[in-house]
Parts: C-alpha cells; sequence; structure tokens
C-alpha cells in the first residue's frame, strides 16, 4: 500500500517554492551563466527572500531549524527547485548536507547551526585526483598527533571548495582498514594553516558556482574537529546518501525535465513549417510522448522510494535505480527538447542548451551510471530482483 497523499500545508509549500523560481530566480539565469556567480545585490535579495518565506534548508530537520519535511514532501519541493539552475538553488535555498547532523557537542552551534541558518557555507571533500568511484582509495591522510590531527593531500572537484567557510573532508586514518574504520571526517575551517584553495576547476555546466582544488599541507587541526567518530567516517559520509539521490538526482530530474517538456509542448504548438504546427508531425509528437512517459516513470520511482524511504526502510537498490534511470532520463529528454527547437535549442538564447550541459553530470557525480548499474546487477545476482 503506497499513500502519496499531502497535507494541505505542503500543497501550498510547493506551490510557493514553484512561484518563487519561476518569479524570482528563472529571471535571474543568463545573468548567472554570463557572469558565472550569482550576482551579489541579487543573490542578498532573492535569500532573504526565501528565508523570509522559510524556504532556506527546508531539508534539514525542524529541531535544527530546517523544514522538518518527510522525504516525500522534500521530493515534491526539489521538483520545483529543478525547474531553475544549481547554483541558484545552492545560493538561495542552500546546499545543507543532511550529514551535519553528525554535528555534536560545540560543533552544533560552531557548523550545523549557523549553516542551516544561512549564514555559513559548507562543502564536502571527498574525491581526490586518484579516487572518484572508489572512494575509499583516497590518500589523504589523517594522523594523530597528542590532541590534535595532522591533514596532507589533495582533494578535487570540490564544489563550493573556492567559497565554503569549512570543509568537511574525508581522510584516512588507518591505511589498513580503510571504509571497515579506517576513514574519517574532519571539519577544516578556511583560514587554518596548511589548509588551501588550489585551482578553481572549469566545467562544462554548473556555471555559477566553483569546483576547486583543496590543498592540506600539515594542517593542523584539534581533536575537537573529528566529525562523528573516529574511523566510523564511511558510514557517516553515505548514511544519508538516498536521501540526497532521491531529492537532489531523481525529483530535480523531474522537475528539470517538465520544464523542458512545457517549452517544447509551447513549440510545437505554435512554431509551424511547411504550413503546419511542427506537433503535427507524428515524429515530434514521438518525442513529446516519450518525454512525458519517461517523466511519468520518473515521477513514480522517485516518490515510491522516498515513500519507503519514509516508512524507515533503507531501500538503498531502488534509489540506485531512481538515480540511474532519473539522470539518464534527463539526458534523453534536454537531447529531444533542443531537436524539437532546432536552431534555437542550440541558441544561447534558450535555457536549453544550459540545461543539457547542467545535466550531462547527473549521470557521473553521486556514483556514476556504471557504479549504480554494477550495484544493482550484484544485489539482483544475489537477492534476486525484490520489489
Ligand atoms: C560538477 C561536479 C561537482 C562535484 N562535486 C563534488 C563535491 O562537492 N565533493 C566531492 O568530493 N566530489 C565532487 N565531485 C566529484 C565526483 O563525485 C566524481 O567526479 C565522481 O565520483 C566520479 O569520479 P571520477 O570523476 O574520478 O571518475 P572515475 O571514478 O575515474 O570514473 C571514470 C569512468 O570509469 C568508470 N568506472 C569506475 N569504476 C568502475 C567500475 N568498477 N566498473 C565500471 N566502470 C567504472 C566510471 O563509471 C566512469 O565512467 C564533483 C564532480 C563534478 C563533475
Amino acid at each position: 500500500m503506497v499513500d502519496f497523499t499531502i497535507s494541505d500545508e505542503t500543497r501550498l509549500l510547493v506551490e510557493t517554492v514553484g512561484k518563487f523560481v519561476k518569479a524570482e530566480l528563472q529571471p535571474l539565469e543568463s545573468e548567472v551563466e554570463e557572469q558565472s556567480r550569482v550576482p551579489p545585490d541579487k543573490l542578498k535579495v532573492v535569500k532573504a527572500k526565501a528565508q523570509a518565506l522559510g524556504l532556506y534548508a527546508l531539508n534539514m530537520p525542524a529541531e535544527v531549524g530546517g523544514g522538518g519535511l518527510a522525504t516525500v514532501d522534500m521530493c515534491l519541493v526539489e521538483e520545483e527547485f529543478g525547474k531553475t539552475s544549481d547554483p541558484l538553488i545552492r545560493r538561495t535555498f542552500g546546499q545543507v548536507y543532511e550529514m551535519l547532523m553528525a554535528c555534536k557537542g560545540e560543533q552544533r552551534a560552531k557548523y550545523l547551526l549557523p549553516t542551516v541558518k544561512g549564514d555559513r557555507i559548507c562543502c564536502m571533500a571527498i574525491t581526490e585526483p586518484g579516487a572518484g568511484s572508489d572512494a575509499q582509495a583516497i590518500s589523504t591522510t589523517a594522523v594523530r598527533d597528542g590532541n590534535s590531527w595532522v591533514l596532507n593531500g589533495r582533494k578535487h572537484f570540490i564544489s563550493d571548495g573556492d567559497i565554503a567557510d569549512y570543509a568537511i573532508v574525508m581522510a584516512l586514518t588507518d591505511k589498513d582498514k580503510r571504509a571497515r574504520g579506517g576513514i574519517t571526517l574532519f571539519i577544516v575551517d578556511k583560514g587554518t594553516p596548511g589548509f588551501s584553495v588550489g585551482r578553481v576547476q572549469h566545467m562544462m555546466g554548473h556555471h555559477g558556482y566553483g569546483h576547486a582544488e583543496l590543498v592540506f599541507e600539515n594542517c593542523r587541526i584539534g581533536a575537537d574537529q573529528v566529525m562523528g567518530e573516529v574511523g566510523d567516517g564511511f558510514r557517516t559520509m553515505f548514511g544519508t546518501v538516498s536521501k540526497v539521490r532521491l531529492g537532489h538526482i531523481g525529483a530535480r530530474s523531474v522537475g528539470m525535465a517538465s520544464r523542458v517538456l512545457e517549452l517544447c509542448r509551447h513549440q510545437a504548438n505554435e512554431r509551424k513549417q511547411f504550413g503546419k504546427p511542427i506537433g503535427d508531425y507524428q515524429m515530434i509528437q514521438k518525442m513529446l510522448a516519450d518525454m512525458a512517459t519517461e517523466i511519468y516513470a520518473t515521477r513514480s520511482m522517485v516518490l515510491n522510494a522516498a515513500w519507503e524511504v519514509d516508512q524507515g526502510r533503507d531501500p538503498r537498490d531502488k534509489v540506485s535505480m531512481v538515480k540511474l534511470y532519473a539522470s539518464e532520463m534527463m539526458g534523453r529528454v534536454a537531447d529531444r527538447g533542443i531537436q524539437i527547437f532546432g536552431g534555437m535549442g542550440f541558441s544561447t538564447e534558450m535555457p536549453l542548451e544550459r540545461i543539457y550541459r547542467d545535466s550531462r553530470v547527473l549521470r557521473i557525480y553521486d556514483g556514476t551510471s556504471e557504479i549504480h548499474r554494477m550495484l544493482i546487477a550484484r544485489s539482483v545476482l544475489k537477492n534476486g530482483f525484490v520489489l
């Protein structure tokens, strides 16, 4: 039995977010793209409005000042987020990692609460030049020295690494144990001696926020900067991954693809060639029908898996399927969108080419398509296909 009934309160929230995205954020998209940043004066205005409406850090629990939404409700909100670009979502509604709930003692007041409030920005540093999909192959080390830890190593591709006030850094504390008790998370403040930002790495899409190298050279931090427990970093880091994948990848893809379909619907009705709207041609109709069907399939998958999470289950295989299918669906939808618009789709006068570029990374981060296929296949081989 699956029940997706949502409260009037959630319905109102989703409508509010949808209207906000359309009225306040979509008009800024081209400027963000051109400047490769959210213009600070405009950011100040939209962020303040979002905060006044209670739309910041909606994914976080209410007891720390977040929205306290159930996973299904958060996914419905994420669909609306998906109708604008990533830098605008991050800066306006907050990129607050659920994992921050592992903060304890004074870390809560120093990191968790101000981040939920929007006063501090956090980045999450796992990936290294030599360790991507195989995250436990990291070579950044942290060595205990009295009441402190000394970090050495280099991270790359770290979203917001250039501007973050602090980084959550995954480091090896026991080379032999690695993911099984040998990886620990550390909170490292910007400005700590030995911690520096390296190159900002230019990307094909997601212009408007930075991806940076982080360098640790004999960076000494206090023992109170350990996040969670020593040796438990892998579990803490990936423990909240299901919710993140369903929201950020699954539901946002549904929103982004719905926006593309809506643009295409108008174009198919309005654009005339050979004396008829192009929507009269069956080849265009096939593309529209396939887009609508795949969006519906993705949405059903997202909400089903989200509902299971809300029932206290951890449907990891299904979340892998959602991540895989949603990201690949988004690629197909963005591609068809450009085809339906022809030359206009390829031009920067329409948001489609940006969406096409931005959506490409969905198949790469948060586990590549190949890694998720591998996980799904392993599980099927071992346990059979469990619905
Ligand atoms: C825009 C962007 C933002 C990012 N933000 C962050 C961030 O904030 N923090 C962070 O830590 N990281 C971040 N990353 C890094 C991201 O998590 C990695 O790029 C991702 O995990 C893939 O690792 P990789 O790039 O090293 O590719 P690799 O792991 O080297 O993979 C290369 C290819 O090999 C394939 N492959 C690898 N292993 C297998 C296998 N066993 N079987 C079959 N195929 C395999 C992959 O699927 C892929 O096709 C970001 C990346 C991008 C592009």
